[in-house]
């Protein structure tokens, strides 16, 4: 039976989708007492993803940038049913997804857009396949984004992505053997300083990250533990562009330069990786005179972060929906996240393709406007009843009301805070915004601690505070810890 509010209005299922910093945010918003809310992700738990590029090396353990999804769920006002699923399909006329019980938490890399047909998500591996249909109400997409790889050969195959839990410790993995296969060759061997040379691609945050966290470890740990390989592992970062962190201001582009410098990263810029094989990629290097050089650089590990491109669901929306078919880099949705050409889809954060960037930042504050959205609907919802059931007097009274209230549901409006970035050794880059006011480029050591203490304030729970609190601490005291798990 389907359960009603006292006035004799439905209570409406609303199905959210994906776990992630859209959904959330959300989630933990919405007043779930106003919807049956149907929490619907392969991923169990929230993922910090800030914190993730310093798990590789152990500076932060995994467990203390997660936090359960039923933590959350169980803290609601009403009841939030979660299901641990993929959206596989929609159809979104009979208001319709289908869902495949998955316990498989991965990048989501389906390797549709490499060029290859092998895929790099691990087979499922629970006990059966269960597929079974789900029909909403409302559904609101917060699926994010996988890795794209622009169709480069090769990359899917001999690289690992930073997007997921299972990345980085994939990464950690391959560092620790690359490290350990190339100790038991002697110097000068070709394969050893080729095992030696971690390359990263992309000059972005991700990227950048990526590249100061490994040198962190190699300075402050490795010169201790292994000193014998230490001063021969490298670091490598490309970027196609002429720069890399291009959304930061100019001078914290060249202090980042600088820093690399310092730190002995070796920065390639003008350069893009064309093909990538087991052992060595393909680059090419665009020089000043309009020229280009194409080389080879061996590799013992390739770190792959050139940004986001659609998942499967989400192109799998895109196909179903006309006014979704000039959708090329994520759904497309009006100023109440509205998707464009349905009533009742709305989707956020990483999966859509709007004026704002693809970050954590705006996902969140997706989430809060679409939670305090949908109480406003339900507002609207009630008043709609109202006037079904009202007497001719009354009707037109209520209905002028319901327009004003329909009128006044309120449009996504982004704060933009500023950005933050480790760039290595301690030290960190912020362009921060006060209000319409003031603006602040900064960058070094006491940024490093501003860098720290905003994400320490920005952790989910107080559990996830206390626990990247100490682990720094930890690293602090006795230095990574970097044993195999
Ligand atoms: P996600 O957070 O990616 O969540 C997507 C969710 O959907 C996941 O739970 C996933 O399991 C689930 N899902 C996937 N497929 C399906 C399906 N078929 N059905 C149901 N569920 C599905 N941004 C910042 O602002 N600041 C930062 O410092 C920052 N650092 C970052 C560091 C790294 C290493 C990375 C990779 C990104 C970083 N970002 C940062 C970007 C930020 O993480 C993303 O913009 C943000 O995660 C987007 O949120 P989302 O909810 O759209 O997607
Ligand atoms: P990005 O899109 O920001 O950067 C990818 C970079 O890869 C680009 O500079 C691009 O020129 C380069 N690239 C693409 N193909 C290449 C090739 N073949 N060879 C060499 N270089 C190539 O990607 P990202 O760093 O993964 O970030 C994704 C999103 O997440 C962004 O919106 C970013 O702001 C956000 N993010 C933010 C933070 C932070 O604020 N600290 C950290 C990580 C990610």
């Amino acid at each position: 039976q389907t359960p009603t509010f006292p006035d004799g209005t439905k209570k409406k299922t609303l199905v959210i989708l994906g776990s992630g910093w859209g959904s959330i945010s959300l989630l933990k918003n919405l007043d779930t007492t106003l919807y049956n809310v149907v929490v619907v992700s392969p991923r169990n738990y929230f993922l910090f993803t800030p914190l993730l590029p310093s798990v590789p090396t152990g500076t932060v353990d995994v467990k203390s940038i997660i936090e359960p999804v039923r933590a959350i769920t169980r803290r609601a006002p009403g009841e939030v049913i979660y299901l641990e699923a993929e959206a596989t399909e929609i159809d979104p006329k009979k208001n319709q997804i289908t869902i495949k019980q998955s316990t498989t938490v991965h990048s989501g890399h389906s390797g549709k857009d490499t060029g290859s047909s092998k895929s790099t998500v691990s087979e499922y591996t629970g006990v059966e396949q269960i597929t079974t249909t789900l029909n909403y109400d409302y559904l609101v997409v917060g699926v994010g984004a996988q890795p794209s790889t622009f169709g480069i050969p090769g990359v899917a195959e001999n690289s690992t992505f930073l997007k997921e839990v299972s990345d980085a410790v994939a990464i950690k993995k391959r560092l620790m053997d690359v490290i350990e296969a190339a100790n038991i060759l002697p110097r000068g061997h070709p394969d050893r300083s080729r095992l030696l040379h971690v390359v990263v691609c992309g000059g972005g945050p991700t990227g950048v990250e990526a590249a100061g966290e490994i040198q962190d470890y190699i300075d402050q740990d490795l010169k201790k533990w292994v000193p014998e390989v230490a001063d021969e592992l490298k670091v490598t970062l490309v970027e196609a562009l002429p720069n890399v962190l291009n959304s930061f201001s100019k001078p914290l582009v060249e202090y980042t330069k600088q820093v690399f410098k310092e730190t002995n990263i070796n920065l390639l810029t003008n350069t893009m990786i064309k093909k990538v094989s087991e052992k060595s990629l393909t680059a090419t290097e665009k020089k000043a005179d309009g020229s280009s050089e194409t080389y080879e650089i061996p590799y013992g590990m390739l770190i792959w972060a050139t940004g986001n491109a659609p998942r499967d669901f989400t192109r799998d929306l895109i196909s179903k929906v006309d006014e979704q078919k000039n959708a090329r880099r994520g759904l497309l949705v009006d100023e109440r996240m509205k998707l464009d050409g349905t009533d009742n889809v709305f989707a956020l954060g990483d999966c859509t393709f709007t004026k704002y960037p693809p970050t954590a930042q705006v996902a969140f504050q997706e989430g809060q406007f679409l939670a305090d959205y949908f109480a406003k609907l339900h507002q609207v919802e009630s008043l709609k009843h109202s006037v079904t059931t009202a007497s001719p007097e009354q009707t037109d009274k209520l209905t002028k009301k319901l327009a004003r209230l329909e009128n006044k549901l309120p449009h996504f409006i982004y704060n933009y805070q500023g950005s933050l970035a480790y760039i290595g050794s301690e030290k960190a880059v912020a362009d921060l915004v006060w209000g319409d006011w003031s603006n602040i480029s900064s960058g070094g050591g006491l940024t490093f601690l501003f860098w720290r203490s905003a994400y320490i304030y920005m952790c989910l729970s107080v559990k996830n505070q206390v626990l990247v609190s100490v682990d720094w601490l930890k690293v602090y005291l006795f230095g990574r810890d970097f044993s195999k798990e």
